[in-house]
Parts: C-alpha cells; structure tokens; sequence
C-alpha cells in the first residue's frame, strides 16, 4: 500500500518542481524502511524526541526535516543529522541552530514557518515579523544555516477557495522575501505547504514540497499533537 502511494505520488510529481516530504510521526520504523525501499528519501518528523528515536535505526541517506515546534533547547539533539529544519519562527531559534550546527560543523537548511491559517493555534510568523528578523545583524552574519524558504500549514477545512487563497498569501510571502533579501540566492527557493488533505491545490499555487502523511502511511494510530 505504501509503495502504491508512494508511486502515485512520484508519477504525479515528475517533471515538476515539486518534491514529497512523507510524514512519518506516529509510524514505526518498518514502515518507513518501507518507504525507503519504494525510493522515498525525504521523511519528515514533528517531535524531537521521536525523530532522535528513529533516525539510527533507519539508512543514513535519508534527508530528515523536522516539521513541528522547536523549542531552542532541543536544537542540540537534532543538528548532528537533521537536514532541514522548516518550523524556525524565532531569531533565537535561528541563532541557536547556528550555534548548534556549527559545533558540528555542518549547514543545517531551515524554512521560515508563517502563519497562513485561521485557527489561532497555529505557530508562525507573519510577514512584518519576518522581515524584522531578517534584517537583524545577527541573521546576516550566519554561516551554519542556510535559509532556504518557507513553510506554512492551512486551516483545517474543505474549503477549497480559503485553502488557494492561504497558499497564495505564503507564495506572496515568498516572492516578497526572495525580492527583498534574496535576489542572488538561488538556495531560497522552497514553498513548502500543502498535507494530505489539500496537496493538489499546494501544488497548483506553487509548492516545492508538500508534506504527507496520512495518504501514504494510512491513518495514525495515535494523535501527534
Ligand atoms: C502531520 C503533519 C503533516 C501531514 O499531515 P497529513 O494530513 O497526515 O498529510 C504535514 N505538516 C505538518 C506540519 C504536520 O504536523
């Protein structure tokens, strides 16, 4: 079944400039081994600790994005391996990655998280916040993290309007950053959005990597809040 999933995806995605992160939070390490041998290398994870948990067990190659809330103190477990971060919404998350990156010396790529969605929930910056943290000396003077786009979630709904609407604002948020800051940078180039639920209409407004777990690992056995 994963496999067959996974196929669907990589025949819908040739060609474009669009990859697949498969959300692997919940499963067991056999399913994304899975996976793996289906030809999937980009898995995403939304708790440190779980993604601390599977990544030895599972191939070396695998490009490990942590998706979820990062608390600064838990940067240190992850920056030996992780290779992109796409939940920063904080300088100080920034300048910690750095730090942390640089101890082992490695670049640690990371998306600027934004808040598209309605819910109040949700964690991520907007475009003012982003923009002051961007233009603080301290961002400007990193050497262990590559800023290499954005990410956002939409609000939980089957409104297909609301839903192109969201992407559309985080693909201006974009284009607004990638003028302002970015213009010679061909690394910033991620749009990352687009679920389950709502990847095909991601795809169409300009996402680069849609994060799916449900439509390829089936339901979750347990909520990963
Ligand atoms: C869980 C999760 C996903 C994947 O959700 P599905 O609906 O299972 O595809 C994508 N992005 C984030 C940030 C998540 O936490």
């Amino acid at each position: 079944m994963i496999k067959d999933a996974l196929a669907q995806f990589q025949q819908a995605l040739s060609g474009s400039n669009c990859r697949l992160v498969a959300v692997s939070k919940t499963h067991p390490v056999e399913l994304i081994q899975e996976a793996y041998e289906a030809g999937q290398r980009l898995f995403g994870e939304n708790r440190v600790q779980e993604l601390v948990a599977k990544q030895p067990e599972l191939p070396a190659d695998i490009e490990w994005h942590l998706i979820g809330h990062l608390q600064t103190n838990k940067v240190k477990y992850i920056a030996p391996f992780v290779h992109t971060i796409q939940s920063v919404d904080s300088l100080k998350l920034l300048l910690e990655i750095e730090r942390q990156a640089a101890r082992h010396n490695r670049v640690v790529r990371v998306l600027l998280q934004f808040h598209i969605a309605e819910e109040e929930t949700k964690f991520g910056l907007s475009l003012p916040e982003a923009e002051a943290l961007l233009r603080d000396e301290a961002a400007r003077t990193l050497s262990h993290v590559q800023i290499a786009g954005v990410m956002g979630v939409a609000t939980n709904t089957s409104d297909e309007q609301q839903l192109r609407h969201e992407f559309g604002t985080l693909r201006g948020y974009f284009e607004q950053l990638r003028r302002e800051f970015f213009a010679d940078d061909e690394a910033f180039r991620e749009i990352s959005m687009g679920m389950s639920g709502d990847f095909r209409l991601a795809i169409a407004e300009g996402s680069t990597l849609i994060r799916v777990g449900s439509a390829i690992f089936g339901n979750r056995a347990y909520p990963a809040a």
